[in-house]
């Protein structure tokens, strides 16, 4: 079977950034990434990439930051009073908020999201809210395990049942 549409798909990949060589992610051999082909549940040019593979079949190709999760703009930059980040005893912990943490947030609809400290004043916590990964180069070096098609309830979800894929 090959990968196309209304297809569920296992892949095994490593995942660096392509400038510098690093190591990002791996998956587990054993618990490959499922999902369901087409849905635009993935960066598009990633599933580009994986069309009209079958099974055994090896990848290996580059996506530039812009065509994956983009750069770093001045919108995703946000000064934030230093007292949000007091404790319950008004104190601020100095060791803990360092530039370059990445800190749990939430946003005014209690959306969770991670900013990352650009800077740290008596005043102010600068944070940089983008996608940890924006101005990065992806690197995808990998195999498909598997190609299945999906079933119906996929299909309607939208995305992939099953191992690696949603319990519900
Ligand atoms: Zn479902």
């Amino acid at each position: 079977m090959t990968v196309k549409e209304n297809m569920v798909v296992s892949v095994n990949y490593i995942l660096s950034n392509h400038k510098t060589g690093e190591k990002i992610e791996e998956t587990n051999p054993e618990q490959p990434m499922v999902f369901l082909y087409g849905v635009g549940s993935l960066i598009p040019e990633f599933e580009e990439n994986l069309l009209g593979k079958t099974e055994g079949d090896l990848f290996d190709f580059s996506i530039t930051s812009e065509m994956a999760y983009g750069t770093s703009s001045e919108e995703d930059i946000a000064v934030i009073p230093i007292d949000v980040f007091h404790d319950e005893q008004g104190n601020f912990d100095t060791a803990y908020f360092t530039v370059g943490k990445l800190i749990p947030m939430s946003d005014g609809q209690g959306n969770q999201l991670r900013g990352k400290i650009k800077e740290v004043t008596t005043e102010f916590i600068k944070m940089d809210f983008s996608h940890p990964l924006a101005g990065v180069d992806l690197h995808f070096k990998g195999s498909i395990a598997e190609v299945r098609p999906a079933t119906q309830d996929e299909i309607d979800h939208g995305h992939a049942h099953g191992p690696g894929g949603h319990h519900h």
